[in-house]
């Protein structure tokens, strides 16, 4: 079902101000293809805000993440660590280029003489404890790609979330705090890949360099694929990066909101709401409840599906998917993914979500215990 089928949405876009206009003025600059004017200024915002050696934008997380499958040489044979809890995305980038996914719940312990990488999801823009997994990843040679498609904006211990990695990717999807409707980035942290980078995104070409008038011509010289974006795109973008204190205090609003509307409740109701160490900045990306069991769990969706309200659960755990087992995947494995991945309850989460509707979830989820 669509948005505007539902009393409340689970999400719904939002235009923040400047999105028509900026798409207008790519329009009429007559460039609408990738690396436009506007998508230079994203670059520079991403560069500039995080501190990154360099930031490309992309068609989706997703193809930011095979960037970082290719720009890694990662062979068949090869293994690559991720959760078992996250979207199939972070597993697929590894999988087309032959690779195993192992997939974990705790770090420790998973890493082979075959571990050629680990990717840390920062869930719920919340940071994974980055200290550690550093640690344990540099002393054994494995690379670190951070999944960073919650957490743009994010910090573990005061440092920017995507920017411990030697790479880390964004994504911009309709969903996500930032969106352009379909996009990502590439944040490059060990400036090795850069020049590659640059090749593999635009058709394993050394189409960049010929425009920075490195070389006289420009030709074929690795492998790659299209994965730039149009400047349209980078044009609604940037219009969401400049609106970026506005769109982060609404969201802050609404998680305390949800958060000092269930404090009481949570206990009552053996539920538990999210847990913020205090080391890390968390970036509102979406408030999710712990229910008790799957049948609580079910039995609050449907009870706010029938006022109207969409809630969503999220991820199967990928061990026990059918790629996941095909790779070896067995109930178990992941004992604290099988248990969360039943309980977890997302509700409704967007910049334009008023406070009067979220005070209907908050009664009808106050409702359903009496
Ligand atoms: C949304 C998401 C992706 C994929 O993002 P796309 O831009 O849709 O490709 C990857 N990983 C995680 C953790 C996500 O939440």
């Amino acid at each position: 079902m669509s948005a505007g089928e539902w009393l409340i949405p689970f999400n719904r876009p939002s235009f923040e101000g400047r999105e028509h206009e900026y798409i207008a003025a790519a329009i009429a600059s007559g460039h609408i293809s990738g690396d436009g004017t506007f998508t230079k200024r994203c670059h520079q915002y991403l560069e500039s805000e995080l501190g990154v050696e360099k930031a490309l934008l992309t068609t989706s997380c997703t193809h930011a993440l095979e960037m970082t499958a290719l720009l890694l040489d990662i062979k068949p044979g090869d293994e690559v660590i991720m959760p078992s809890f996250t979207f199939v995305s972070t597993a697929n980038a590894f999988v087309l280029r032959g690779a195993r996914p192992v997939f974990i719940d705790v770090f420790e312990g998973a890493i082979t003489e075959h571990t050629r990488a680990a990717v840390p999801v920062h869930y719920a823009g919340v940071g994974c404890e980055m200290d550690q997994i550093m640690e344990i990843a540099q002393g054994r040679g494995v690379a670190v790609v951070e999944d960073n498609a919650h957490g743009l904006f994010g910090r573990y211990r005061g440092k920017q979330l995507g920017t411990f990695g030697c790479l880390a990717t964004q994504s911009f999807h309709e969903t996500k705090n930032f969106s352009c409707g379909e996009g990502g980035a590439l944040l490059i942290n060990d400036p090795k890949f850069v020049d590659r980078a640059e090749i593999l995104r635009e058709k394993g070409t050394n189409r960049s360099r010929f425009f920075r008038g490195l070389v006289d011509k420009y030709t074929w010289t690795d492998v790659g694929s299209s994965y730039l974006p149009s400047d349209l795109l980078a044009a609604a973008l940037l219009a969401q990066f400049e609106a970026r204190d506005s769109i982060q205090e609404r969201r802050q609003r609404i998680w305390e909101r949800y958060r000092a509307g269930l404090e009481d409740w949570a206990p009552r109701a053996g539920a538990r709401l999210p847990v913020v160490p205090a080391d890390r900045d968390q970036t509102h990306h979406m408030f999710y409840l712990l229910m008790p069991d799957l049948s609580a769990r079910q039995r609050l969706m449907a009870h706010l599906k029938s006022k109207g309200i969409l809630s969503v659960f999220h991820y199967l755990p990928l061990h026990l998917s059918e790629m996941g087992r095909g790779f070896g995947g067995r109930e178990g494995q992941c004992p604290v993914t099988e248990d969360i991945s039943d309980r977890l309850l997302r509700l409704p989460f967007y910049n334009t979500l008023t406070e009067s509707h979220q005070d209907r979830v908050l009664e009808a989820i106050l409702e359903l215990e009496a």
